[in-house]
């Protein structure tokens, strides 16, 4: 018997330390602080970057169709913050349209972007859908016949982004799209907008709320942005 209570006590601790380790998992990826370099010393040689959060304050973005309700705009902020990280050891300057939980209208965010004059424009965002099903990641870039050679870079940048998000992902590809999205139309340098995965499709909401999945996604564009800027530096 006092064998029997033993495991019963050993089993009961078992399942007590197993809750809030599964909880944390959960609730980690809404803690926007999330393992964030603060900029360092790093070289600043190959130029500027500004990279845009999605969303922010009372505009959630999109939301998981199940419970708990996930919102868009967390996501988007931790894949900025390790995307800036990212871009920062590689030697580029990077400038973010929000840092925290803030509502920054559109306007603002493309104004800052065009007078900063950087290299190009990240937006970066999660997406959903009424159907469960649709999944996988898209980009999108803005095509304008008055500016073609903006166009041309664009679609350039969204699909050497898209392909390295595939390689690191191994994510359903979407394509890259034209969007008619007002901080891409607007920038009057090569932009892009990024959807990383669907909050509405259940096996992307899993990945989705694993940051070590968004330092994925992160990781894939930061190889994209590279990637594009090192053929232009070439003449590619
Ligand atoms: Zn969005």
């Amino acid at each position: 018997m006092k064998r029997f209570l033993l495991l019963l006590l050993l089993f009961l601790a078992g399942c007590q330390s197993k809750y809030p380790i599964e909880r944390a998992r959960y609730v980690a990826p809404l803690d926007t602080t999330v393992a964030y370099e603060k900029p360092r010393n790093f070289s600043t040689s190959k130029g500027l970057i500004i990279i845009d959060p999605g969303h922010g304050g009372e505009d959630e973005g999109t939301k998981s169709l199940t419970k708990p309700v996930y919102s868009e705009k967390s996501f988007n902020l931790i894949t900025a913050k390790f995307l800036v990280s990212y871009l920062r050891q590689m030697g580029y300057k990077v400038m973010m349209t929000r840092t925290d939980d803030t509502f920054i209208p559109l306007k603002t965010r493309y104004e800052f972007a065009n007078n900063q004059k950087p290299l190009l424009f990240v937006s970066v965002h999660y997406n959903a859908a009424a159907s469960p099903e649709a999944k996988g990641i898209e980009v999108f870039y803005y095509r304008s016949d008055d500016n073609k050679d903006r166009t041309q870079a664009s679609k350039k940048l969204a699909q050497s982004t898209l392909n390295q998000l595939l390689t690191v992902t191994q994510a359903k590809s979407r394509g890259v799209k034209h969007g008619d999205y007002a901080v891409i139309r607007e920038t009057n340098i090569p932009a892009i907008l990024v959807e990383g995965g669907f909050l509405s499709n259940e096996e992307e909401l899993r990945k989705i709320k694993d940051p070590e999945y968004l330092k994925q996604i992160a990781w894939g564009i930061s190889q994209g942005i590279d990637g594009y800027l090192s053929g232009q530096r070439q003449g590619i």
